[in-house]
């Protein structure tokens, strides 16, 4: 057993712990994920035996691969682009795919889950900055879409996920994490009885106390965990 890991483990779940109080918000209200997509399997295996269920690779390849190898209890989260090539792989293995970046990849989803008769949860990815280069559904076209979106069967969207800029102050992420949750409250507002946008997956290594802050159901942690195991 790698006691880096069990102490990395442990100062995360301090801080998810803290940022909570700092909200008023009760721990159990935040998951964390534990992104594993640069980490070894060994260490995973620690990870998973240390408590940590909920995983996330952002690649299927790797994501099968793993998900192979690993318990079956673990739930499994896809974080990266999805090509709708890989629908059919990912699906029947997800507990949620935070990574739905447009309508037709979610018509794709929703097709295959017809076919296996599944009701696969999703997370619609929003580019809340604007930034051309980045992944996601902008805001105004998630808005436009949404009668669109919330309507399509076999599927469904339980909340939203975004990614900050990439910067060394995490306050820098605060107006991205705020303004996802205000989106999520004004589609709420408009969604169908059967839609509950509960989640919010938003907050990465160096900016999840923030984003709990904020609101974050669903915390992604990668580097955090590992950093220090030597390789
Ligand atoms: C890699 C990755 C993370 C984790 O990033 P860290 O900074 O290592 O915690 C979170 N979300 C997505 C989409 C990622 O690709």
């Amino acid at each position: 057993m790698n006691d880096r890991l069990a102490d990395n483990l442990q100062q995360v779940t301090a801080e998810i712990a803290a940022a909570c109080v700092r909200a008023g918000r009760s721990p159990n209200e935040v998951t964390l994920v534990a992104v594993t997509k640069y980490a070894q399997l060994a260490w995973v295996r620690q990870l998973v035996e240390l408590g940590v269920h909920d995983l996330a690779e952002n690649r299927p390849q790797q994501f099968a691969e793993r998900a192979a190898q690993l318990p079956a209890e673990i739930r499994w989260h896809l974080i990266g682009h999805l090509q709708r090539n890989k629908v059919k792989s990912v699906v029947p293995r997800t507990t949620l795919i935070h990574s739905v970046d447009s309508l037709r990849l979610l018509e794709r989803i929703s097709e295959v889950a017809a076919e296996r008769t599944l009701l696969p949860q999703v997370l619609l990815e929003v580019n809340v900055s604007g930034e051309t280069a980045k992944d996601g559904l902008p805001a105004a076209e998630l808005k436009a879409q949404w009668d669109v979106l919330q309507a399509v069967p076999h599927v469904q969207i339980a909340g939203l996920m975004t990614m900050a800029p990439l910067t060394d102050d995490p306050e820098a992420a605060r107006p991205v994490f705020r303004a996802l949750r205000e989106l999520r409250d004004e589609l709420a507002r408009r969604a169908a009885p059967q839609t509950r946008l509960t989640e919010l997956s938003m907050g990465m290594s160096g900016d999840f106390g923030v984003a709990i802050e904020e609101g974050a159901t669903l915390v992604r942690i990668g580097s955090r965990l590992f950093e220090g195991l030597d390789s």
